[in-house]
């Protein structure tokens, strides 16, 4: 065996490497070694999940962003960035529409936006809860305080996606100005764990200034936290943002990594993330075939769609909630997968028999 299967092997058996040899297993793949690697990593996720792939409903409710994340096409100081933010009912009625198409888990994503205070997301948490007693409701709207995921928890929440972005000090600071904090975005997950959620971390591929290192940073991290779920996806420049001329994430890396994740997290949900569909038509479909096990298609109004753009040239701008949920489920069957009609929870939270609950 070469040198990279042998490390390969080792990542499959132990789910751990050490700093130098995950840096020569990334830094020396190789199209052999990448299949390899997802052969195994798909291998792994069909012992926990079968041949189930999730699907997450994600309704996109507000663009409003208190934070000035530099690769973001949302930040604080694009100018340009049409702003929206829903209702309280149009999210529930976007819900609705949603779980007529046969989804289970609404992702409520927005920017940071104080309009909406813990009252109210609290209400529209116990309406959805009370309308789709079978579904989860998951959170990503930023960093919070305890007391205020508390509020959350209490009125139903299931799950929070949160990614850490980056775990080293410097690159953070190189991508998020002051006062944003890796600090506080750690404390923020953390918290959340210990509250009881099933929690989301990750980062992007790519991101500018980003090296082998703090991608192998990001594993250790990772490996710390335990996450229920770890999302990731190529960095994506956006025209109005002070990355718009920096290069386009890499695919194949994003890919990679995934396969690398599988075997360190056999049972983590692990979505092909629309930023992977975006940089390549075939991503998620690739993404899943290299050990991934979650979609996320958006539910969110058409007319909003074009406004929350996070990177240049999103895919699905146009499609409403049942096309997506069409052409998602298209093309899992075509990878010979089925879609999984439940709440799809953590294996953790799965009982013996029964529809795995809260
Ligand atoms: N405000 C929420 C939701 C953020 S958007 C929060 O702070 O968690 C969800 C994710 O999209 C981000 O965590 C980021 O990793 C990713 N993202 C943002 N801009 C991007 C870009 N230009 N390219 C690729 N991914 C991006």
């Amino acid at each position: 065996m070469d040198h990279q299967a042998i490390l390969i092997e080792k990542l499959s058996e132990e789910g751990m490497l050490t700093r130098e040899e995950f840096h020569e297993l990334i830094e020396g793949r190789t199209p052999e070694s990448a299949e390899h690697l997802f052969s195994l990593a798909r291998n792994r996720a069909k012992e926990v999940f079968g041949n189930k792939v999730y699907l997450r409903g994600i309704i996109e409710f507000s663009n409003y962003c208190r934070c000035d994340c530099r690769y973001c096409g949302i930040r604080r100081s694009d100018e340009h960035a049409e702003r929206y933010r829903m209702s309280p009912e149009e999210i529930i009625s976007c819900a609705a529409l949603g779980h007529e198409v046969g989804f289970r888990t609404f992702v409520l994503q927005s920017g940071e936006d104080l309009w909406y205070t813990d009252e109210i997301l609290c209400d529209i948490i116990r309406e959805l809860k009370k309308r789709f007693p079978d579904s989860a409701v998951t959170l990503s709207i930023g960093e919070k305080s305890r007391t205020s995921f508390e509020k959350y928890y209490e009125a139903g929440a299931d799950r929070y996606l949160l990614r850490h972005e980056t775990a080293s000090p410097s690159l953070y600071r190189k991508l998020h100005p002051e006062p944003q904090t890796l600090l506080n975005r750690v404390r923020c997950l953390w918290d959340l764990k210990d509250i009881g959620y099933q929690v989301g971390a990750g980062m992007m591929i790519d991101a500018p200034g980003q090296t082998t290192d703090d991608l192998v940073n990001d594993l250790f991290f990772l490996k710390e936290l335990e996450p229920d779920m770890i999302g990731i996806g190529p960095f994506l420049p956006h025209k109005e943002t002070p990355f718009r001329d920096e290069p386009e994430g890499s695919t194949e890396l994003t890919l990679f990594m995934l396969g690398v994740l599988r075997l360190m997290f056999p049972k983590a949900l692990l979505p092909a993330t629309t930023a992977l569909g975006t940089a390549d038509p075939r991503g998620r479909e690739k993404g899943i075939l290299a050990g991934a096990n979650v979609v996320m298609p958006n539910l969110s109004p058409v007319e909003n769609r074009k406004k929350y753009l996070l990177y240049d040239n999103k895919i699905c701008l146009s499609d409403d909630a049942l096309m997506c949920a069409g052409c998602m489920s298209g093309r899992i069957h075509g990878l010979g997968y089925e879609v999984e009609i439940g709440r799809g929870d953590a294996p953790r939270l799965w009982k013996k028999g029964t529809a795995p609950a809260k």
